[in-house]
């Protein structure tokens, strides 16, 4: 049987592959298209997703190649290529170890960003206890009447 070429209009871009290429993950979301899909424009006779068709480039080597391991182009961010691929319904597995610091890049920055964040907040929890702490110090001075630990401190 001649295999099937499909059209895929990726916001705007066409890609063309075989289904025989997209049955290598039969459960995934391009796997499992019929022209049922309300992604299916019989008109064109092509199925359109309004998804980035740079990102969408590294999602389809994934269905070509036979050796099942992902290659990340530079300037793909680790982060929203795993969105891309959960939007896809594929398994972001085999990451080949050539680039398997594209992806891991941005989970270090995630880390920094969570540290400094962490920091910020830790200078601004010590400075809120730092003023509140002046502030009932003041009372505690200045105001005999306010406490009794006052009126001790100024019996003093
Ligand atoms: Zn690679």
């Amino acid at each position: 049987m001649e295999d099937e070429l499909i059209t895929l209009n990726i916001g705007g871009t066409v890609f063309k592959t075989c289904r025989s290429k997209l049955l290598k993950y039969p459960n995934s979301k391009l796997g499992s298209l019929t022209p049922a899909s309300e992604h299916y424009l019989p008109s064109s006779k092509e199925y359109f997703f309004d998804r980035n068709p740079e990102l969408f480039n590294v999602v389809l080597d994934y269905y070509r190649y036979d050796r099942q391991q992902l290659h990340i182009p530079n300037y793909i961010c680790g982060s929203v290529l795993l969105q891309e691929f959960e939007f896809w319904g594929l398994p972001l597995v085999n990451i080949a170890e050539c680039c398997f610091h594209i992806y891991t890049k941005h989970e270090d920055e995630e880390a920094i960003q969570q540290n400094l964040f962490t920091r910020h907040s830790e200078t601004q929890i010590y400075s809120n206890l730092t003023n509140s702490f002046r502030k009932q110090l003041w009372l505690v001075l200045d105001q005999p009447n306010y406490s009794r630990i006052a009126q001790f401190v100024n019996d003093l």
